[in-house]
């Protein structure tokens, strides 16, 4: 038969799928002999079980049932028992946290007789009575589904009948009518009394614990973290100790280390008098724990060596609940603890230094996002501590950064003032797609409504932009474009704001910004074994030494230009993986390229791009010279052509004016003609990539003579070029064929014309579905495949990022549809599957294919662990992230396979 029923005894912390995360951990401080309150948890299979027949799985019952016997027996007294109750708290508890998603209920037991004999029993009437009016209260809200505020509102009734603010002002005969009045509540809002058979109470509690599973925020929040939905919630009764019996008592909360910094020393607060919930509510006022030491010296030093214990135990930052009964310490929870990112890092090192861990283990214990965040320009910490800097209020980390700028409240003038060389803060109670503009011209994005998933999280985090969301009690009043801050300041347009994308906090005036050391270091400007170095880059420093030689992806930068390459080598890029070129068709080459759409001739055709040839040249020298040695991977030109010709209605205007005065228009009006022509509906979809290199003829050969001209001057510069010529949104591989046996012509020719053989490689990017599906074909036609995530998510899910991102991604997000953007993170279901089939029947066609990505998934830390198991040669991304997909890398490399978080 299934064990369904687990005594603290006899689990252990690896059983987190089965006992919980609490429940886990529970059990294994009781079998390292620290001073857990006795109980056992009920398994996340039972709960399954339930929620798939709606009825508790067959012997659970009597499971727990001798469960509470054998704890009644070794207490010595019965659950509820009338003049010596034993009272349990159900808690709840899944394999992940989910932070205040399902509840627990305490004191269960406590009934009309039972109340009686806790008083006597504990030397305290006030005590016994508050005990029960919580069970009533909790098991209202948690059980019985009723409204919170319907016992709240008769709180602060009766504190208003006395004349007094705070819960210990109330008495015991108080109490003893709240008491009776939620009863009553209870009665009336269910037509039924409330359960005094303490059995009665357990067994409601924990289907109430089980159903919370399935509650909506519990299914909105799993859907939002990507959390399975069929994991099921494990509950865990555990024997009540009270913090709450005079000044010998209290409870509290405490972290093994600092989780801000990651320095070592204990760290929490303390609460005397108190029950768990009441530090958690923040009514009172907590304490340092240090305090502890004067209030109870034994306690406090125990506590002390527990938490020593703890962290050597688990090898890392623990935070814990724990109670203090009459001078008698209990632990109520552990968990290994979330941290700050510089504390991560630290407590890593720290760990390595103290021979707790290895470095294969330290690199796991810190992620890539948290690398970013340390990368992020911020302001500077002895301005913001010092009196110069005017905090206004604060909201939601929603992107992070540091930006600076006048105050703005609408979208127009976000956009006129900086067209003006302003740099402007955009305020909004929250935006829409009409803030668009506004949001693309702003340094950063501030708001007063909406979370992380609002439209203003959702697309500045899309644009990298620095954006504080949510910040509720700032009141932003953009009909009169003013702001005012709960200090009473006021905040009008154009006075200057300073936000912290990074912790959410907003300043008035101007605070200065400074590079991250962090980034100072990967620029090489800070030396890791001088002084200048802090603890901080001298941990990254050595990880990153540890993933280099750990992992088996190459990490390319995109980059378009020689400085971007030169920044991107600094920061380790092994090559380039996409140089694109369309930037360097526009400017004062616009007029060439302008000349070579609307050439009728095939000698006009020929000068314009004789004219190009020479320019595109020079770019290509740069960049190769830049990246000496390793590979450049240049993406032949891409855009819809008519992006490079001019605007169409400021063009139709000077047509019909120079028409109206008489005044010769013809050159005017054949561009207007051809800019007709070539107009798109979706010009994502249009005539782009390989599609123009086959209706422009010469177009992509001039770019491959470029290309290889540049490879010829550089060897004999002494250099050692290494570009590889890349075919855009190849969707067949007739239109490879074609434009490979152009490219492999041209290379011929160079080659003879200048006495060497160039052997440049010639791939393709796989960035259309119906690529991947016939990757065996293309493979054949190709030295190497760049996966093109960002068009191939366009294409795979049939939208165009410019038009959805702004529009309903938040509502996707809002709804649950989608955990994150799929811009953001690669969708490893559909986008995914497709490039596990090209790689495989890639490979399977040419075994020494070179495999890469290229798209900005590249540098996304999940999305890297991706494209590890799938077995890629390299990723590329933008210059600035090329750490963190380095640490991922190396992250995936040390997990095996199959690990994506
Ligand atoms: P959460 O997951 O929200 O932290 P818990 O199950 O840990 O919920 O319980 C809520 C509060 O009640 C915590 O402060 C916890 O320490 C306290 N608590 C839980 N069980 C007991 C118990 N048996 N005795 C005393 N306090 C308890
Ligand atoms: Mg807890
Ligand atoms: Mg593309």
């Amino acid at each position: 038969m299934t064990k369904y029923v687990y005594t603290f005894t006899e689990g252990d912390k690896d059983l987190k799928d089965l006992l919980g995360g609490k429940g886990a951990n529970l059990a294994e401080m009781t079998n390292i002999g620290l001073p857990v309150p006795p109980g056992f948890t009920i398994t996340t299979e039972a709960c399954r079980h339930y929620l798939d027949h709606r009825t508790m799985p067959e012997g659970l019952d009597a499971e727990i049932e001798a469960h509470l016997v054998a704890l009644e027996a070794t207490l010595g007294r019965g659950l509820g028992q009338a003049d010596d109750p034993l009272l349990v708290s159900v808690r709840s508890g899944a394999p992940f946290s989910m932070p205040g998603m399902m509840e627990t209920v305490l004191n269960v037991g406590l009934n009309d007789d039972s109340v009686l004999g806790l008083a006597t029993r504990g030397g305290d009437e006030r005590f016994a009575w508050d005990s029960y009016r919580r069970l009533i209260q909790m098991f209202g809200r948690t059980v019985l589904d009723l409204d919170g505020a319907l016992f709240e509102d008769v709180i602060d009734a009766l504190k208003a009948e006395k004349g007094v603010t705070d819960d210990p002002d109330l008495d015991a005969a108080d109490l003893r009518r709240l008491v009776a009045r939620f009863k009553e509540i209870v009665a009336e809002q269910t037509g039924r009394p409330f359960p005094s058979d303490p059995r009665e109470q357990m067994r409601q509690a924990i289907r109430a614990v089980f159903d919370s599973w399935n509650a909506p925020r519990a299914v909105l929040y799993r859907r939002r973290e990507r959390i399975p939905a069929d994991l099921g919630t494990a509950v865990t009764v555990c024997s009540m100790v009270f913090g709450n019996l005079g000044a010998d008592s209290g409870t509290g909360v405490a972290f093994t280390r600092d989780p801000a910094t990651g320095w070592p020393g204990v760290y929490g607060d303390y609460l005397q008098n108190a029950q768990g919930e009441d530090v958690v509510a923040g009514t009172r006022n907590t304490v340092p724990l240090a305090e502890l030491a004067t209030i109870d010296a034994r306690s406090h030093a125990e506590l002390m060596d527990i938490m020593d214990t703890l962290e050597r135990h688990y090898r890392d930052l623990c935070d814990i609940e724990f109670t203090i009964e009459r001078g008698r310490l209990w632990m109520l929870q552990t968990r290994v603890g979330k941290r700050t990112a510089a504390a991560a890092f630290r407590i890593a090192e720290q760990l390595v230094d103290q021979g707790m861990i290895g470095l294969d283990e330290a690199v796991q214990r810190v992620t890539g996002d948290q690398l970013a965040q340390l990368m992020f320009p911020r302001f500077d910490d002895r301005a913001v501590a010092g009196d110069d800097v005017h905090p206004l209020g604060h909201g939601m980390n929603a992107s992070p950064g540091a930006a600076v700028g006048k105050a703005v409240f609408d979208s127009y003038t976000a956009l006129k003032w900086s067209r003006s060389g302003e740099r402007v803060i955009l305020c909004r109670r929250e935006t829409n797609p009409d803030d668009l503009e506004g949001m693309i011209a702003a340094e950063g994005i501030l708001t007063s409504r909406g979370g992380k998933t609002s439209h203003a999280a959702v697309v500045a985090r899309g644009m990298g932009k620095t954006c504080v969301c949510g910040a509720e009690e700032l009141d932003i009043d953009t009909k009169n474009r003013r702001m005012s801050a709960p200090g009473g300041e006021v905040v009008e347009e154009g006075d200057v704001l300073s936000i912290d994308g990074t912790s959410g906090r907003v300043f008035l005036g101007e605070v200065p910004v400074v590079d991250s050391p962090v980034v100072r270091y990967f620029e090489g400007e800070i030396d890791p074994a001088s002084d200048q170095a802090d603890d901080l880059v001298r941990s990254v420093d050595r990880m990153m030494h540890y993933v280099d030689a750990a992992r088996h992806l190459y990490v390319r930068a995109n980059a378009d230009t020689p400085e971007d390459a030169a920044r991107a080598r600094r920061m380790g890029a092994q090559g380039i993986g996409l140089c694109r070129t369309e930037h360097m068709f526009l400017g004062d080459r616009r007029r060439l390229v302008e000349h070579l759409i609307l050439a009728d001739t095939p000698e006009e055709r020929r000068e314009s791009l004789e004219a190009l040839l020479p320019l595109q040249r020079e770019d290509f020298d740069g960049i190769l010279d830049a990246m000496d040695g390793l590979p450049v991977t240049v993406r032949l030109l891409d855009p819809p052509l008519h992006e490079f010709l001019p605007d169409i209605t400021e063009l139709s205007v000077r047509v019909a004016v120079a028409e109206a005065r008489g005044e010769s228009h013809e050159n005017d009006l054949r561009v207007l003609q051809a800019v007709h022509r070539l107009h798109e509906q979706n010009p994502m979809l249009g005539l782009r990539g390989v599609r123009l290199g086959l209706v422009v003829p010469g177009l992509f050969t001039m770019q491959v003579r470029a290309i290889a001209e540049a490879a010829v001057d550089r060897i004999r510069a002494g250099g050692r070029p290494r570009p590889e010529i890349m075919i855009p949104l190849v969707g067949t591989v007739q239109e490879l064929e074609i434009i490979r046996e152009d490219a492999l012509t041209v290379l011929r020719r160079v080659g003879e014309e200048n006495g060497m053989e160039l052997d440049l490689p010639v791939g393709t990017m796989i960035e259309l579905p119906r690529a991947a599906l016939t990757a065996g074909r293309i493979a054949e036609n190709a030295a190497f495949f760049s996966f093109g995530t960002n068009d191939l998510t366009q294409t795979v899910w049939g939208f165009s990022r410019d038009d959805v991102e702004a529009s309903f991604f938040s509502a996707y997000l809002e709804k649950g549809v989608f955990g994150v953007s799929p811009f953001e993170s690669l969708d490893v279901d559909g986008v995914g599957r497709l490039i596990r089939i090209a790689v495989d029947e890639g490979r399977a066609a040419r075994p020494d294919i070179t495999l890469g990505v290229c798209g900005e998934h590249g540098g996304d830390p999940a999305s890297v662990h991706f494209f590890h198991d799938v077995g890629l040669d390299y990723v590329s991304c933008s210059p600035f992230r090329i750490p963190v997909a380095r640490l991922e890398a190396g992250r995936a490399a040390g997990r095996g396979p199959g690990h994506v978080h």
